[in-house]
This record gives C-alpha cells, structure tokens and sequence, in this order.
C-alpha cells in the first residue's frame, strides 16, 4: 500500500496501449478520493518489459496494470504470485512493496464473476450448465472463477479442440469438452451461456452461433466490450435473455488494483460509467 502522503505512479504497461481505457478509471477514482498520484500509459515492447518491469520499484511506483502480450512473460519477473495469479497463468496486476519486492495478482476472474453479480444480483454459478465458447487466455480465468464461485458443470467448446482438452484439465470433473461442432447442441438446458472467444469484436466477424436451442431464461455473458453491443449480445437481448458485456469485468478488475496501489476500495459510480460510455 501507498504512503499516502507521497504522490504515487501507476499505468498500464502493454503494446499496443493507447486503446486502453484503464487510466480512465483510474484518475476518475483517484480524482474522487484526492489521492495523490497519476494512472498512465505505457507501451513497452516484448524484448523492454523485464527492463520495464524491474523499472517499477527503482521509479518508486505504485504498480502498474499488465496486458497483452505480456501478461505471461511477466510473470517470472515477479518476486511473489498469488495462488490465483499461479492459477491463471498470468497476471494482470503488479504491486510494489514497501521493500521493493513484486507481487503479480490477476484480478481477471474476480472482475467477471462481480461483474455478472451487478447485472443480476440473484446470479448464482450453481444454477445450471454453463457453455463456455473459446479456450484463450481469458478462458482460463474465467472458467477457474466460475469453478470457485461453485459452477457444478461446464461445457467448454473452443474452435481448436486439444486448447479446450488443456483447459479441461483445471477441474475435470467439471470440465467437459465438446466439439466446436456441437456448439448448438451445447445450448440446450444451459443456464448460462458465455463467449470467451473473439468472435463478435469490432475487427472480427460475428460468432458463428444461433441461440435457438438457449433457454430463455439463460444468462448470456459476452466478454468483448468494443464494441458494446455485439451481435450475440443483441440477439440474446431480443430473445429476451439477461446478456452482460466485458465492461462490468474491466471496470471491476480494476477495483482489487486500485486498492492494492493506493488503500482505498473504490466505488463504480455512475459518473465513472458514463465517462467510459462516451469514449465508445
Ligand atoms: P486469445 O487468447 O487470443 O483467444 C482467442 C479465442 O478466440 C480462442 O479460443 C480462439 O480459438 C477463438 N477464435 C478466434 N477466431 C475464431 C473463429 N474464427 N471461430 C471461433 N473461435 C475463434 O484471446 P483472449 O485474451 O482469450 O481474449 C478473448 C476475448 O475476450 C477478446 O475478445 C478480448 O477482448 C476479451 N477479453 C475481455 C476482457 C474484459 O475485461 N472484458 C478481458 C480479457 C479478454 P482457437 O483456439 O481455435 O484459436
């Protein structure tokens, strides 16, 4: 934690950055709690970022956020991993000690399933089948959280079958792979249905799936947030299904960060949402 009376660094370190909407956030909460200290970002290539990295103590910085495609390569540059960060595989999040000492965190799973609490605060990961498209990097924190959180049977179905076979492996009890074929099938009697892959983000096309054999009454949780509204999204709205985008996971990663870098948990307020909002 921050010496509050000292003005503190932290950023987002990855490449390309600019996109990012962290500092955003963080200078809206570092704004409302008149905390001394600035959120920016940083472009760091692949071959700067243990120079980079290691930078952060010698700087006397907060900490700093970490995205792709570093969020792997940074990892053994930490001098401690939170068991989750160890169980993801990743880290988003790196802490500088009072000693100088790294702690890489990963605050990806804790932000989706707060994220879906907020859309539906009765949302319960016990419910019913979850299907889960997409086996990349963000797969593997969210599925580990839906485990934790108490999901009884996932159903995970990813384009190149064997990453979905790795993944299995978390939980295979609770894991169960099919094929990218079955994807329909896959759909019947879920009580939650989520998109992990890319299919449906501004650059790519749509997510080849029609949700015919959803229940109505599923969840559908799609991770991309550029654009706000994909077309899985607005089709399971018209459906009449409650649907969740990525943004509710990004703003509340950043919450268990904030607090590690300055010591104070902030709020999602309602003003932070809409500075967010008008950047889309
Ligand atoms: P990744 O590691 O590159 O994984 C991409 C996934 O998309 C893989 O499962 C890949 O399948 C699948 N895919 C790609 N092209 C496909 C196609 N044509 N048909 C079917 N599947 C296809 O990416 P990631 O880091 O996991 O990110 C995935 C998505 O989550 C991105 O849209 C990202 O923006 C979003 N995300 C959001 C947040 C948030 O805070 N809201 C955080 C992290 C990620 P293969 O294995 O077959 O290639």
């Amino acid at each position: 934690m921050a010496d509050r009376n000292q003005f503190k660094l932290a950023g987002v370190m990855g490449m390309p950055i600019f996109q990012s909407r962290s500092p955003i956030i963080h200078n809206h909460w570092i704004g409302v709690h008149g905390v001394k200290a600035a959120y920016g970002h940083f472009p760091v290539q692949i071959d700067r970022v243990e120079a980079a990295v290691r930078g952060l103590a010698a700087l006397g910085m907060a900490g700093c956020n970490i995205t792709l495609p570093h969020k792997v390569k940074a990892m053994p540059l930490m001098d401690h991993l939170t068991p989750m960060a160890q169980r993801v595989g990743a880290i988003n999040c790196i802490v500088v000690q009072a000693d100088g000492s790294l702690h890489g965190h990963n605050n990806d799973g804790y932000g989706y399933i707060q994220s879906l609490k907020d859309e539906k605060p009765d949302w319960h990961a016990d419910a019913g089948p979850i299907t889960i498209l997409g086996a990349g990097g963000a797969a593997r924190a969210v599925i580990i959280s839906l485990i934790d959180a108490g999901a009884r049977e996932i159903r995970l179905l990813n384009r190149t079958r064997e990453k979905a076979d790795q993944l299995a492996s978390i939980h295979p009890q609770v894991v169960q792979v099919l094929d990218w074929s079955q994807r329909h099938a896959a759909l019947a009697g879920a009580a939650m249905l989520v998109n992990t892959t890319n299919q449906g983000m501004y650059d790519q096309p749509p997510l080849e799936l029609h949700l015919d054999e959803l229940p109505r009454t599923a969840l559908v949780s799609d991770l991309i947030y550029v654009p706000l509204e994909t077309p899985l999204v607005k089709a399971a709205k018209a459906r009449g299904h409650v649907a969740v985008n990525g943004l509710g996971m990004l703003l509340n990663q950043a919450v268990p960060a904030f607090e590690a870098w300055f010591g104070i948990k902030p709020v999602i307020d309602a003003a932070l949402r809409q500075k967010i909002l008008a950047t889309f």
